[in-house]
């Protein structure tokens, strides 16, 4: 038998036995890191995105809700993984996966998450996580400076400062999202003669004592669905997330969001904060971010730039003055895990003023205690791994140099895609890419005719059918497996804010190539000419 650690029974001597090191390392888990890179190979060699079995299929192989009463080989779990989850998973890193935000990661980002697991520090107190509280101080003392561009006395005040933080390091971009706004909350709702803030009192205390019927928070329509559950988990209300009108390029409207802040004002609503988006999820665009930031100064109100996708255009020295603006903000989310090349876990928020994130500060006796550098003080999670080592690693070997290339090649292939789709007579493209996103749909002649009509019903039939199509052509070549691109919904300027279905394609992948991206539009022509449901569609065009 090999070294590998077997509970022949849910015996003591056999649990001490599976939490010491194997004196010979242990051959099956060996196989684990066999079967990725060989899978990973596979999935670059053959770019084939997800298995072919459908969910429900898959989810017969995990439909037994008893745990096991006896314990059983580590190998027999690895051949159940290797088997049902890794055979069976979406492939990612494939360079003809497009259509989400998820791609490929580096290949040293696998052995370093091993170091994070087997140190298995918690960075809610320094506590538990010595080297890992100043890495992570470090980590957001250079996203900080990325954004805001302080010089080096800044960073030796406040980047290790017991009683601040730059910023909030955590899971994703939802949670950075979360935490700015909870930030600005307290910050409107702050402590004042007679009221000890919302942290102690609550909302409608907060509320009553400032004589604020509510409270409210700006972003365009292409604002991301993760500030509506902020608005919900904060206790702002869903309706009080308010859409601004966007441009025809998807872009806030200054002008609307300047008349809708003074009719809130008018309505004795408080606006708590004011949002830009920085690369929406939907269509990567930017909003005019100088302009919000004009107007969040001349109201007094908190500035959040949502950058989960966007940020790291930073490091572009070509692209950075879009983001023009950014360094306004009194806090910005960019979400490590997208255009940084992590893994999943990872996002960061980071606050102009070390103050701001004071009002949430949170302290406890036998943890994060008052004086103390535990970054748990500022955080909504508690227990929290050393994903900043990742980061940390991202940042010291792709470096700027080598995020600005990547950056710039991303860019550059959704300008050069886009070119692709507005010479195609059966596509039409219908978001410009700003940075390396962009939208587009299927539209054959005959129903460039029904576009065209004057007649606004002929229009509309013709919409809906196309719609029709865009979601039965993603649906088939998803389940094809041989290359993704998602789908969405917009109600772009163009068509008179109709909803029209489009295919999403994000370029984050260095080695998706011009061809495989040909290869995309081709695999969708084939499906229209092969597939019965489209076909079918395709007659019920008006003026067919
Ligand atoms: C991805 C994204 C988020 C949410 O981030 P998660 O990491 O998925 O929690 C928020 N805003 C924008 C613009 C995003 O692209």
């Amino acid at each position: 038998m090999t070294e590998q650690k077997k509970l022949a029974e849910a015996s003591l001597d056999s649990l001490y036995r599976i939490f010491t090191v194997p004196e010979a390392p242990d051959s099956t888990l060996g196989k684990i890191d066999q079967s990725i890179s060989q899978n990973l190979t596979g999935f670059l060699q053959e770019h084939i995105v997800a298995a072919e079995r459908d969910l429900a299929q898959i989810e017969k192989d995990f439909s037994n809700p008893f745990i096991p009463q006896e314990p059983s080989f580590v190998s027999d779990q690895i051949e159940f993984l290797l088997d049902k989850v890794v055979a069976q998973s979406v492939h990612i890193a494939s360079p003809s996966f497009v259509g989400h935000m998820a791609s490929a990661l580096p290949y040293f980002m696998l052995p370093l998450s091993r170091i994070m697991t087997a140190l298995n520090q918690n960075l809610v107190k320094v506590e538990t996580s010595k080297a890992f509280t100043p890495l992570e101080r470090q980590v957001l003392g250079m996203i900080h400076h990325l954004v805001y561009q302080r010089d080096s006395q800044y960073y030796e005040t406040w980047m290790h400062n017991s009683s601040h933080a730059l910023g909030s390091f955590c899971s994703g971009g939802t949670i950075a999202n979360l935490t700015a706004l909870w930030a600005a909350r307290n910050t409107v709702l702050r402590p004042s003669e007679g009221f000890a803030g919302i942290a102690q009192e609550g909302l409608a205390a907060g509320l009553n004592h400032y004589a604020y019927k509510s409270l409210a928070i700006l972003v365009s329509e292409r604002g991301h669905y993760s500030l509506a559950k902020a608005a919900d988990i904060l206790g702002i209300g869903r309706r009080n997330l308010i859409a601004i009108e966007t441009d025809g390029r998807n872009r806030i409207r200054p002008d609307v969001l300047e008349q809708k802040c003074a009719q809130l004002h008018k309505d004795g609503s408080r606006v708590m904060a004011i949002v830009g988006v920085a690369g929406s999820s939907e269509t990567g665009s930017v909003d005019p971010l100088d302009a919000i930031a004009d107007i969040a100064q001349a109201q007094n109100v908190h500035f959040h730039v949502d950058s989960a996708w966007g940020g790291p255009t930073l490091f572009s020295r070509q692209h950075r003055p879009l983001l023009k603006g950014i360094e306004r903000a009194d806090s910005v989310t960019i979400d490590a895990h997208k255009q940084l090349y992590v893994p999943m876990g990872a996002g960061l928020c980071v606050f102009k003023k070390p103050e701001t994130l004071a009002s949430v500060e949170h302290h406890a006796e036998y943890i994060i205690r008052k004086g103390s550098k535990d970054l748990g003080s500022h955080s909504v999670e508690g227990s929290r791994p050393g994903m900043a080592i990742l980061v940390h690693a991202g940042l010291h070997i792709i470096a700027k140099g080598g995020y600005e290339l990547l950056i710039d090649e991303g860019i550059a292939k959704a300008k050069a895609f886009a070119q692709m789709i507005r010479e195609a007579d059966d596509f039409e493209l219908i978001s410009e890419p700003e940075l390396n996103i962009l939208t587009y749909r299927y539209l054959p002649e005959q129903a460039k005719l029904g576009l065209a009509s004057a007649d606004i019903e002929v229009r509309q039939q013709t919409n809906k059918q196309l719609n029709r199509i865009t979601k039965l052509i993603q649906k088939t070549q998803r389940g094809r497996g041989l290359s993704f691109v998602s789908r969405t919904q917009l109600n772009p300027k163009q068509y008179a804010r109709e909803p029209i279905v489009v295919l999403r394609v994000v370029l984050a992948n260095p080695l998706t190539s011009m061809e495989i991206l040909a290869n995309v539009l081709e695999e969708q022509r084939a499906i229209v000419a092969t597939d019965p449901a489209v076909q079918e569609a395709l007659t019920l065009l008006p003026c067919t």
